[in-house]
């Protein structure tokens, strides 16, 4: 049996069958590890997006289970209250390394005592996302294009999310209701010709209600361009099966960012979903946040590039961290993206290379930031340097 009722192709049959077919035996020895911590338990509930969700983990007595908390992770867990709560799938809690404390993976979900420090520059809102909301859900900032808010629901909960004012379990504002307001909002401005679905998490919806939102998006005769934020296929790979990928199709091209920020995201599993989605073609794209002590490290992030690549993934935004309120801990300065974009450009292939991007506080918008490659201008000349430091210049015509 598939349990995920992919289709199997020539290219990717063997990988296929290693990774969703076959005996208990065919997970990975940490993939078993974590589930024989639930009575009764079997590998094919270990392949049900759904039993990952409601299995998802959210105390400290089974984490504890999976890794030794230390003494800061015991505390954010304890303190985190009615802020952005703990949750894990089974499945991204078993690319926890056990004995890791500095593990990327481990750092990304399990909240820390760092969480209660609050800095003056932090806000709620960084991006000023309310503030440029004409309908609930709905933020449109740039004129030509909206961001559609339809779910508060994640698999797993960043705890560096910038809507994390927003997300949770509990938090149910979205519905219905707000939907239709939102897409009537679109319908009557003609100048809006992009639309990015997103949340919390758009794949936390179930099939029907997604695809009844991806019509009625399509329908709408100027939006051109159809996008899905999400960062399921890292966090709950199991949940892009046939019947969701199918949805996509039909109503194609729908594009698809995910959010990636360690290269020891992508495995095997992961592969196999992001060239089902590309072999039922939904471009791909990533979305990357610069966290400190996860991935701000040049020749991490030029890894990560390179492994999405792979995947068929074109890297997208390098995002600098919002500065949302308890952040300072994932924080970096600029200059550290300035020195990793420089890292990239010229260093490696040209479609391995993010925008870096910071989500201005007040909200600005998208500014990009780059090394500075225009070394001086004299007159109709720029003095310009190369990836390896040597200078060469440019004449502008007269
Ligand atoms: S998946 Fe995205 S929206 Fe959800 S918690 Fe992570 S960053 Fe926030």
């Amino acid at each position: 049996m598939n349990p995920l009722n992919l289709k199997i192709t020539e290219k990717n049959s063997n990988l296929r069958k290693d990774v969703f077919l076959g005996s208990p035996g065919e997970l990975s020895q940490e993939e078993r590890n974590i589930l024989q911590l639930f009575d009764g338990a079997t590998q094919e509930n270990w392949e049900d997006w759904r039993w990952q969700l409601q299995n998802r983990i959210r105390c400290k007595e089974i984490i504890s289970r999976i890794i030794e908390l230390t003494q800061e992770e015991e505390e954010g867990i304890d303190g985190v209250g009615s802020k952005l709560h703990m949750s894990i799938t089974p499945y991204f809690a078993s690319l926890m390394e056990k004995d890791n404390i500095h593990c990327p993976i481990r750092k990304q979900c399990i909240p820390t005592s760092h969480e209660m420090k609050v800095s003056d520059e932090e806000m709620v809102d960084p991006c000023g996302e309310d503030s440029h909301s004409p309908v609930h859900g709905l933020v449109h900032r740039y004129p030509d294009r909206v961001l559609f808010l339809v779910s508060e629901m994640c698999a797993m909960y960043c705890r560096f999310c910038t809507r994390s004012r927003m997300v949770g379990d509990s938090h149910r504002t979205l519905n219905t209701n707000t939907y239709e307001k939102a897409i009537e909002y679109i319908k009557s401005n003609k100048q809006i010709r992009d639309v990015l679905i997103s949340g919390g998490d758009p794949l936390m919806l179930s099939n029907e209600l997604l695809e009844h939102l991806v019509k009625s998006i399509k329908e709408i005769p100027h939006v051109e361009f159809l996008r899905i934020g999400t960062r399921v296929p890292v966090t709950l790979p199991q949940r892009i099966d046939q019947p969701l990928i199918d949805v996509l199709k039909k109503y194609g091209p729908v594009w698809m960012s995910i959010h990636f920020n360690h290269f020891k995201e992508i495995t095997p599993r992961v592969k196999v979903v992001c060239d089902s989605l590309a072999d039922n073609g939904i471009p791909l794209g990533s979305q990357t946040v610069l966290l400190k002590g996860i991935n701000d490290d040049p020749k991490i992030i030029k890894r990560l590039m390179h492994e999405l690549l792979k995947v068929r993934v074109k890297p997208y935004y390098l995002y600098q961290c919002d500065p949302i309120v308890g952040s300072s801990h994932f924080r970096t300065p600029l200059s550290v993206g300035i020195k990793i974009m420089e890292n990239l450009c010229g260093h490696t292939t040209g479609y391995a290379i993010p925008t870096f991007v910071i989500d201005t506080p007040g909200g600005g918008g998208k500014i990009p930031v780059s090394p500075n490659y225009i070394v001086s201008q004299e007159n109709n000349k720029y003095f310009l340097r190369n990836y390896e430091g040597k200078q060469y210049i440019h004449h502008d015509p007269i």
